[in-house]
């Protein structure tokens, strides 16, 4: 089936529903245009490519287009170097934005909007301490206390505001709020603000020329309106603010055309934390490497890690899109990339804890090429050769002097298959004063080459195998769940920080590798057979390579629901 038949045959998310029910109605002359809105003050995490593949996706869906849009309001928090990464994620999620805007590009016009709302007696400033309106805005079933300000004469509400923003007002005196219901069920529509001050931070863009800063709820309803947005699509935490957006809106529009904002569920993830705040906590006290640490749940954590593009996809497929909120099982987003990755990373031999194998009988100076399939999942993949020789590393595990019964591999008078080689006898070992096995001696039998007529004689266990005289050294990060509780953020007496895994990084020195991996760069997938999923970290080089475990084999998620 192509890729096209699939999709059509996918049943509808609720918010493709509900856009084809507009379609079908004629709105907006049947135009979709949304956005993707990050804040720029900090690096995307995969609950953004939620937002993203849905934002992008519906564009893609419905031949519209979506733009990206810089939601930068908030100087404190925001910098360039966000902007940048934000848009390499995207792109390397497969996306493109028609547009790149900034909230900032509408502070003029949103100035302009509020001076309406002045003048049409819809906003006032209101002179109150944050406590003291905090304290007024009663709660869901107590209506609120009216502003002293509140009444206050257009005229003076207009030359304040003019003072707010020529820096003539400290900072944290003065807003502009909206003059709607303090008696509203809806507490957003409490005479919400519209305005701050801030002056002691530059704008990454617009440096020192604003003093005020348009909110949240003032900024991005409006900016949707003014580029053109026909789906505002965001997260459910935005849907007791809906009934503001189209206040707003109703305040602005001027003709038919109206944006409109659907909710749908927050990605939450077990053994992690997706807030920017505690990311950037973690990044700033070092107790992770940077953002892009791949036990970091940010796109460039997750490449670094091994996830492509396409795991990420395919993650996000399985998850879906709901309205009601709740926490994926992190298993389940390592089930998606083993899913991807079984039929896309290259079978390669790695031993992660090296004890070498002597076969006995195999001449001193012999060496053979032996064909290693590429990807029993796909065919074009072809194979590549690894060299076979008298000396092996095997993994230590692989060996027991005295093992049990079920124990398949090596031990003392069982024979065992090297893949892709020959059947081996093992012989025995050498150990050394500590008791400490130092080789593992076999015997081969010629006539068991793999492939050879005649070498399909059968034995239980089949061990993988790199030849010492060509096998490269590397390093090996094993990589885990970065905490661990299953939800570090609601722990109530202990700070999140306090809940990391300690165990969540192991580092191995001197694996060995088979030789063809010299060639491999950054980012490349493998599968190191029987083990797991590895990539190349971007840190690596060709006298030092280092190579970052994506997910081991074992799939904890297909088991726990399968039982
Ligand atoms: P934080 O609270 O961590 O700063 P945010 O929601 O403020 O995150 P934004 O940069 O404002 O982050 O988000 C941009 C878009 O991504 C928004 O539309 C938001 O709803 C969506 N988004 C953010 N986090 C998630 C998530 N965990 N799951 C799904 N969508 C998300
Ligand atoms: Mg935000």
């Amino acid at each position: 089936m192509t890729e096209i038949n699939e999709q059509a045959t996918k049943s509808l998310n609720f918010i493709e529903a509900l856009v084809e029910e507009d379609l079908r109605e004629g709105k907006n002359d049947g135009r979709i245009q949304t956005r993707f809105p990050p804040e720029p003050n900090g690096y995307l995490h995969i609950g953004h490519a939620k937002a993203i593949c849905m934002d992008f996706g519906i564009a893609r869906k419905y031949n519209g287009i979506c733009n990206l849009r810089f939601d930068d309001t908030n100087p404190v928090k925001e910098d360039v170097e966000y902007v940048d990464a934000i848009m390499e994620d995207i792109q390397w999620l497969g996306y493109q934005w028609k547009n790149v805007y900034y909230a900032s590009d509408y502070f003029q016009q949103l100035w302009d909007f509020a001076v309406v709302l002045i003048k049409k007696g819809l906003a006032y400033v209101d002179e109150q301490s944050a406590e003291a309106i905090a304290k007024q805005k009663g709660s869901p079933t107590v209506p609120g206390t009216e502003s002293p300000f509140r009444n206050r004469p257009v005229e003076e509400s207009l030359a304040l505001f003019e003072k707010m923003n020529r820096g003539e007002i400290p900072q944290g005196t003065m807003v502009l709020r909206a003059k709607i219901d303090m008696a509203s069920s809806n507490m957003h529509f409490r005479d919400p603000i519209m305005y701050r001050i801030i002056t002691d931070h530059p704008h990454h863009r617009t440096g020192y020329a604003w003093k005020v800063y348009p909110m949240y709820d003032f900024a991005h309803g409006q900016s949707d309106y003014f580029e053109g947005v026909t789906h505002s699509i965001c997260t459910l935490e935005f849907e007791v603010h809906r009934p503001l957006y189209d206040w707003f809106i109703d305040q602005l529009k001027t003709s038919d055309y109206r944006p409109r904002q659907m909710e749908f569920n927050r990605l939450n993830i077990t053994y992690t934390v997706m807030s920017k705040r505690k990311m950037l906590q973690l990044v700033q006290e070092g107790l992770v490497a940077g953002w892009d640490d791949p036990r970091m749940p940010t796109l460039c954590g997750l490449r670094r890690r091994g996830f492509s593009p396409e795991a990420i996809h395919n993650f996000i497929d399985k998850i879906g899109y709901t309205k009601y909120e709740g926490i994926i099982d992190v298993s389940l987003l390592e089930h998606a990339a083993r899913e991807t990755l079984n039929v896309s990373a290259t079978r390669v031999s790695a031993v992660l804890d090296p004890v070498k194998l002597v076969i006995t009988n195999y001449p001193d100076d012999q060496e053979e090429m032996m064909e290693m399939v590429n990807n029993p999942e796909l065919e074009l993949a072809g194979i590549h050769e690894a060299p076979f020789s008298k000396e092996l590393w095997i993994e230590r595990d692989d060996f027991m002097e005295n093992a049990p019964k079920k124990y398949f591999r090596m031990t003392p008078g069982q024979e065992v298959r090297l893949k892709a080689a020959y059947i081996v006898m093992c012989t025995g070992c050498k150990k050394d004063e500590t008791g400490k096995v130092t080789e593992v001696y076999a015997t081969y039998d010629p006539e068991t080459r793999s492939g050879l007529p005649g070498s399909e004689r059968k034995v239980k266990g089949t061990i993988h195998w790199v030849s010492a005289k060509h096998s490269l050294s590397a390093e090996v990060r094993l990589y885990d769940r970065l905490f661990s509780v299953e939800n570090p953020s609601e722990d109530k007496d202990k700070d999140f920080r306090e809940l990391l895994n300690p165990d969540s990084l192991k580092v191995l020195q001197n694996c060995q590798v088979e030789p063809w991996l010299a060639m491999a760069t950054p980012l490349d997938h493998f599968q190191f057979q029987r083990i797991g999923y590895f990539t190349v970290d971007p840190d690596s080089a060709p006298d030092k390579l280092i190579f970052n475990r994506t997910v081991s084999l074992k799939d904890s998620w297909t088991k726990s629901n399968q039982a």
